[in-house]
This record gives structure tokens, C-alpha cells and sequence, in this order.
């Protein structure tokens, strides 16, 4: 069989590095077309010379001359920019991870569903800004749109897509986060070291952050909206504090299917690498006497309000996805800059998210639009919560 042709978007993050270790684990399966990342040169350099893509892409264009210099004599080809990194989705790779974190992977991911191919997707903030856009494009180039994320890659094996009507329920498993046991108070001045440090899972910075608030479950509700039919309120969230059990599916005879494994994100993206087959991970295996004991509890809306603003931007609809999605990005990087207190993250994406009220976007340009927007006012709304 000939080698895949696969793209990496977002290659020097956490999700981008976990898919190039299982390629490295299997390279004669793989050829790799493109690499790409924002700033980070020299993990884009290290990693362009160990794995030789065609192209190696970097976001900003200040690099270019570093990388051209670095990569001479390679064969690999040096190019950078926005446009480049969205022209590098688009260029047919029959496989293509979308790793970049935040809507700045939206164009990307819209380029790569056009090229038709199959498009493994991590990259969750694109789905919550533009979910009914994505699936349809998705749809009309005959893409195939595989989930990432270790929730809707559990889903995802466990739904019976061909009958959809005897599914009573899907929810989504949380493992709380890092203050899970916090009061209120005791969140509130939290440090961003305090709140990268998740319990379970090893990820990027705005991720992390996410999980510690609960908007990343949030953000996973209106996900899962986009990537499976069901209704919003057939959608729900129980905290299960080992992160054994990544998510469930109930069926209409009281039959409810799981998908468990070790939390380390390999399993999910092998799947997505494989699909429909199976490929042989270095994971750890699953070791249910050690475990001993699952944990189940109910999510606390109060404590972690985030999950309530997406809960609400779900069933409004229309712009508000985007808006609060928008609203946190920003939030959270104040938050990660010391400028913003670990509460007044939520804070802000309410504020945002109540008094910004577009018209649903129709078009990939109106959702960069209200993002724009949202994420002005979100500065704004930052700057009087300044600390
Ligand atoms: P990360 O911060 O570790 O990596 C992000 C990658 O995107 C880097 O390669 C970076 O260079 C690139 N990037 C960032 N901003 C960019 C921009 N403006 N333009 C182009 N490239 C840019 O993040 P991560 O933890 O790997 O997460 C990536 C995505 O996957 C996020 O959407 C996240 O929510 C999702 N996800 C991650 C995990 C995980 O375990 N890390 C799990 C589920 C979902
Ligand atoms: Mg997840």
C-alpha cells in the first residue's frame, strides 16, 4: 500500500507533537506534505529536519528568513504567513490535523475541508464559531470530518450513526480540573502556573485554562452539537475525576456504551490516523484493578459558571457560539498574562456574550467579523477588571 499524505497544522503543539510521534512510530505509513506553526521557529526547524515535509510553514512572516536559512540544502520549502498556513490545508494532503488552538485555525480548517479530504479535528474553537458552516462545506466537498478531542472521539465510537433515533442521551465526561474541590474564594487568585497544571492530561496553555474553568466542556457541548445529531438538551456533562470513561452514548432501550482508555491523547488521534482500522499505540494499557474505583459527580454551575454561559450560547444559537468563544480566547490570555483574576475570565465572556447581539453569521467572513468584535470588547471589558 502507498504511503498516506498527511498535514499537520499546528505541528510544535501538544496535540500537533502526540500526531507526529505515532507517524515517527510508523513512517513508511506516512508522507508527510506540510508542518506548520505560529512562532514557535526553532520547534518548527527541529521538526522539519527530523521528519522532511515538502513544506514547512510558519505563521509569522519575521521568521521566514530564519527558517529559508535553516531548511537550505533540505528539500524542504520554506514559506510563512497566514495565507501560506491556510494555502498549506488546502494543498490535498489526503489526511490533515487541525491542531492549532483557537479561531486562528478557522481559514485553515475551511481550506482543508474544500480539498475534500479527511480532516482530524482538535482544533474545537472553529467548530463552536462556525459549526453549521464547517459541516456543511464539509458536506458539500465529501470531506470526512473525524473528531479529536478525547470526548467526541469516544462519542464518535460509540454512536450508531446509521440510527441516530435510538440514541436517548450523550454525556460528556469532565474531569473537573484542577480546582475541582476549590471554594469560590479560594479560585480567585488562583496563578495561571496553578491552572496549567491539569490533574490528568498534559496540553497547551489555553486548554489547560479551559479545563479549570469548565468552559472547555462547554465549549465541548456545543462541539458535540455540531459533530453528532442530537438536540442540545439530549446533551449532558457528569465530572468523573480519573478521566477513565472519555464519554458515553444511551440508547432508547436503557443500553449506555462507553469508550475508556488511558488519558493521553495518542489513543484518540491513532484512531483518527487509522479509521475505519486500528493501529497499535505505546499507550499505557488500561488497568481497571489499579484504578479500583470510577467517580461520578454532578457539575457545579455555581463554582464554574463558564459552563453555564455555553449551556445558554448553545441554545440561543446563532452568533453566540462564536461570541463566547471569541470573548474567552481573549480573556484567557489576559488571564495567562497576569492581567486578569481567574474568575473575571468567566466574567468577561458574560459580559461580551449579553450585550453583543449580531445577527447569526451566513458566511465564513461574518463569523471572522463577530469574532473581530467580540474580541474587542472582550479587551475592553478586560481592561476594567484589570488587577
Ligand atoms: P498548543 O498551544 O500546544 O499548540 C497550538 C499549535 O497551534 C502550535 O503549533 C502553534 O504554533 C499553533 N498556533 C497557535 N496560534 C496560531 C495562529 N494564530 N496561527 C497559526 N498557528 C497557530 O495547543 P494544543 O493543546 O495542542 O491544542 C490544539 C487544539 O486542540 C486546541 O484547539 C485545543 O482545544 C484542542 N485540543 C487539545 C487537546 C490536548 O490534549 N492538548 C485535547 C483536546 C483538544
Ligand atoms: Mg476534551
Amino acid at each position: 500500500m502507498s504511503a498516506r499524505t498527511v498535514t499537520i497544522l499546528g505541528a510544535t503543539g501538544s496535540v500537533g507533537r502526540s500526531t507526529l510521534d505515532l507517524i515517527e512510530r510508523n513512517r513508511d505509513d506516512f508522507d508527510i506534505v506540510a508542518l506548520t506553526a505560529r512562532k514557535d521557529i526553532d520547534g518548527l526547524i527541529e521538526l522539519a529536519t527530523r521528519f522532511r515535509p515538502k513544506r514547512a510553514v510558519i505563521g509569522d512572516p519575521g521568521h521566514y528568513d530564519r527558517l529559508k536559512e535553516a531548511l537550505a540544502g533540505t528539500g524542504v520549502e520554506a514559506a510563512a504567513g497566514e495565507e501560506a498556513i491556510a494555502e498549506a490545508a488546502g494543498a490535498g494532503a489526503e489526511w490533515t490535523m487541525a491542531a492549532i488552538v483557537g479561531t486562528a485555525g478557522l481559514k485553515p480548517v475551511m481550506r482543508a475541508l474544500e480539498a475534500g479530504g479527511t480532516l482530524a479535528l482538535a482544533n474545537k474553537e472553529a467548530l463552536v464559531s462556525a459549526g453549521a458552516l464547517m459541516t456543511k462545506v464539509s458536506a458539500a466537498h465529501g470531506a470526512t470530518l473525524l473528531p479529536v478531542d478525547s470526548e467526541h472521539n469516544a462519542i464518535f465510537q460509540c454512536f450508531d450513526r446509521a440510527r441516530p433515533g435510538s440514541v436517548r442521551r450523550v454525556i460528556l465526561t469532565a474531569s473537573g480540573g484542577p480546582f475541582r474541590c476549590r471554594s469560590r474564594e479560594a479560585m480567585r487568585a488562583v496563578t495561571p502556573a496553578e491552572a496549567v497544571a491539569h490533574p490528568n492530561w498534559s496540553m497547551g496553555a489555553k486548554i489547560s485554562v479551559d479545563s479549570a474553568t469548565l468552559m472547555n466542556k462547554g465549549l465541548e457541548l456545543i462541539e458535540a452539537f455540531h459533530l453528532f445529531p442530537v438536540e442540545a438538551d439530549a446533551l449532558d456533562v457528569v465530572v468523573h475525576p480519573q478521566s477513565v470513561i472519555h464519554s458515553l452514548v444511551e440508547y432508547v432501550d436503557g443500553s449506555v456504551l462507553a469508550q475508556l482508555g488511558a488519558p493521553d491523547m495518542r489513543i484518540p488521534i491513532a484512531y483518527t490516523l487509522a479509521w475505519p482500522d486500528r493501529m497499535a499505540t505505546p499507550c499505557a494499557r488500561l488497568d481497571l484493578v489499579a484504578i479500583r474505583t470510577l467517580d461520578f459527580e454532578e457539575p457545579d454551575l455555581v463554582r464554574f459558571p463558564a459552563l453555564a454561559l455555553a449551556r445558554a450560547a448553545l441554545s440561543q444559537g446563532g452568533a453566540k457560539p462564536a461570541i463566547l468563544n471569541a470573548a474567552n480566547e481573549i480573556a484567557v490570555a489576559s488571564f495567562l498574562e497576569s492581567r486578569l483574576g481567574f474568575l473575571d475570565i468567566a466574567t468577561v465572556a458574560g459580559d461580551v456574550l449579553a450585550r453583543y447581539e449580531p445577527d447569526a453569521p451566513a458566511s465564513i467572513d461574518e463569523v471572522l467579523e463577530i469574532d473581530r468584535e467580540a474580541r474587542r470588547l472582550a479587551a475592553e471589558v478586560a481592561g476594567k477588571y484589570r488587577i
